[in-house]
């Protein structure tokens, strides 16, 4: 009897996909459901695009943090420009708050949807830690959105290691659920947006951007940009988000129409050194100075430490 040769190396295992009709059908409910919650930037990326690119280390990948994933959607919501001008302040600090409970919301929801259409999903909530004192032992979340949107061509990276989306520029947050569905994938956005203007740069507090002559990402001292944050959080004012303010990139502007509103960022520090009064930025010095601790704080008092952080990269 002559027996079959057993194969030393099986063929790969094919995966099972579904029907070409199905699949686009199901990514057009996708959008339609998170459009009718208000969400405003929405990217499907396959995983396999974290292999490619390499930049984020193979932990950090989705399916590192979740086997059965095969595309991560993003989600994104727009933080309005003039509140964002009014950094650091309590109203900026609610709106931040605000945007991330929604997204979590709105990334439950998704995924609690999929699952409900038999596609097992899984989200990883907008920020990726409980403490200040977190960040200050590991700098880092678990998963980090900014790549997730970049993959899922939403936007491209800037030199403030933000993501700049052709629509809000960096004034933008985001959310991602990982799915067992093979979704078909947004393009990438290949030109790069960020004008290398230096203007992040000129304009943080601490010093903690560099543009690079030889790249578009700039140098970021994340440690300098922690320090910004654990004050602003004592203070209750977080986060900072000047580099997400003064960036020129984004249609948000041509809503708000600003004209000379560049020469303002780039004048405000220095014309409130010398008079903090300064009718011109009078809107957000007022809004700067109610509801926020202007004075020492109590001897013997410690810090508290906040929940919130600047999604670090
Ligand atoms: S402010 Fe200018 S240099 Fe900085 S990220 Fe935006 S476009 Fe790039
Ligand atoms: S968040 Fe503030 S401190 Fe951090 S890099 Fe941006 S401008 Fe600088």
């Amino acid at each position: 009897m002559v027996r079959e040769k057993k194969e030393e190396n099986p063929p790969a295992k094919v995966e099972k996909t579904e029907p070409s009709g199905k699949i686009q059908d199901l990514k057009k409910r996708i959008i339609r459901f998170c459009r009718n919650r208000g969400v405003d930037l929405i990217g499907f990326a396959p995983v396999e695009r974290w292999d490619e690119a390499n930049e984020v280390p193979p932990e950090y990948r989705p399916r590192a943090i979740w086997p059965p994933a095969k595309t991560v959607i993003v989600l994104g919501l727009e933080m309005p420009l003039p509140i964002v001008e009014t950094t650091p302040s309590v109203v900026h600090m609610e709106m931040y708050k605000t945007a991330n409970v929604e997204l979590d919301q709105l990334a439950y929801d998704l995924t609690r949807y999929l699952n409900r259409l038999g596609q097992a999903s899984f989200f990883f909530p907008r920020d990726g830690y409980g403490s200040m004192r977190a960040l200050r032992e590991k700098n880092r979340a678990a998963f980090a959105h900014i790549p997730a949107a970049k993959y899922a061509g939403l936007g491209t990276v800037g030199a403030s290691h933000n993501l700049l989306t052709p629509e809000f520029g960096p004034r933008v947050r985001f959310v991602s659920v990982f799915t067992s569905a093979r979704i078909p994938p947004d393009p990438m956005i290949s030109k790069e947006l960020c004008l290398k203007c230096q203007a992040c740069a000129k304009c943080c507090p601490k010093k903690a951007i560099r543009i690079r002559p030889d790249r578009v990402v700039g140098d970021y001292d994340d440690r300098a940009c922690l320090e910004m944050a654990d004050e602003l959080v004592t203070r209750r004012c977080f986060p900072c988000g000047i580099c997400t303010k003064v960036c020129p990139i984004g249609r948000d502007r041509t809503v708000y129409k600003q004209p000379g509103i560049m020469k303002k960022y780039l004048r405000e520090k220095e014309a409130l050194a010398a008079n903090p009064e300064d009718p011109e930025y009078r809107a957000w010095t007022h809004l700067r100075t109610h509801g926020v601790a202007q004075g020492k704080r109590r001897e013997g008092k410690k810090a508290a430490a906040g929940p919130e952080g600047k999604t670090l990269p």
